[in-house]
């Protein structure tokens, strides 16, 4: 249960308090100083403290979106716990608009991190002990890589039932059992003993309003489900009939280098040896196809059509129900790419 006072970077939060905490950050190197902003919300009744982070790579501004509608939310004074937002992790990044940080580090491999060591170390060093510490559950938000698109996921380590039971609680429409990655901020956190859950959804630099409006409902599922809030979740936030667990991912390479054409798009249903794109020559009329090695689900895209022999293409999810999960998919007119889709 949570503490009577909560204390984050010398600053103390009383129940029934909201409060922006500015965590100060090594300065960039042209003297101007750097913050990290911190939004601590606390009801006025005990309960548990969920922790949700955003922009770990500064780069993925979906999560940055999806804490702006949180906390702009009102009525949180009649919730039992706390809500902490870190709206953007990698300020220095996010200021560049990049993945990494200015040393070109990346911060989600730098976890738990040290107070003497690099910048992602030392960034990594206070997240770790200063803000996650406090949460008895966490949700770490990410997006696509660079040209990468993903279908709205939330990963877990499929070890630990506990959080697997959350990620069907978040009901994102697919769960992937992902282990973690060394370093990384999910990793540190389970390592406490607290459930972690990272949610991918979209493409980095933009803004994706399935994938973000998918977030704060899951969030809000959180939330109700550790006790935090008590209301109802707002009929513009219809549910899904429920996550579906792939059983495992593969992802589809370019087999040469040229100019590719997807022939499925994300959220579709794949045949095994079925043509789902094609990488042809800009100099002629030399063409190649692209088959699907196994049946299953696009849960991530290249959408850059440049590449090289190699380049991951299609992220393809398999189902041992895969047939149930294509009907679910084709009744919700699940197409994350078509922002002007409003099933949730
Ligand atoms: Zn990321």
């Amino acid at each position: 249960m949570e503490r009577e006072i909560f204390e984050i970077h010398g600053e103390k939060v009383s129940r029934g308090e909201n409060k922006t905490i500015m965590v100060k950050l090594p300065s960039l190197y042209g003297c101007s100083p750097l913050s990290m902003p911190v939004h601590v919300i606390r009801g006025k009744k005990p309960g548990k403290t969920l922790c949700v982070t955003a922009a770990v790579h500064g780069d993925e501004i979906n999560g940055v979106e999806i804490v702006r509608r949180l906390i702009k939310r009102k009525g949180y004074k009649k919730f039992c716990g706390t809500l902490i937002t870190v709206p953007i992790v990698n300020v220095y990044g996010f200021l560049y608009q990049n993945r990494y940080l200015m040393d070109r580090r990346d911060l989600n491999r730098s976890f738990p991190g040290s107070k003497i060591g690099s910048l992602a170390s030392r960034l990594a060093y206070i997240i770790t002990n200063e803000i996650v510490s406090h949460a008895d559950c966490h949700i770490d938000l990410h997006s696509g890589s660079l040209h990468r698109n993903n279908l709205p996921q939330i990963r877990v380590d499929g070890r630990c039932e506990k959080t697997v039971d959350l990620a069907k609680v978040f009901n994102a429409p697919v769960i992937l059992k992902a282990q973690e990655r060394e370093g990384s901020l999910r990793k540190t956190v389970e390592s406490k003993g607290v459930a972690s859950l990272l949610y991918e959804a979209g493409e980095c630099l933009r803004f994706d309003e399935t994938s973000i409006r998918v977030g704060v409902r899951g969030i809000f599922r959180v939330m109700q489900h550790l006790g935090i809030i008590t209301s109802k979740i707002s009929k513009n936030y219809l549910e899904l009939s429920g996550s579906f667990i792939a059983s495992s991912s593969y992802w589809i390479r370019s087999p040469y280098s040229g100019i590719f054409r997807a022939l499925r798009g994300l959220g579709k249903t794949v045949k095994k040896g079925e043509v789902i794109g094609l990488i042809g020559s800009p100099l002629d009329n030399n063409e190649s196809s692209v088959e699907a090695p196994a049946s299953g689900i696009i849960i991530g895209i290249n959408n850059l059509p440049l590449v090289h022999e190699g380049s991951a293409l299609f992220n393809i999810a398999c189902f041992e129900e895969l047939q149930q999960v294509e009907k679910e998919f084709q009744s919700m007119n699940y197409i994350a790419t078509d922002t002007h889709i409003e099933y949730i």
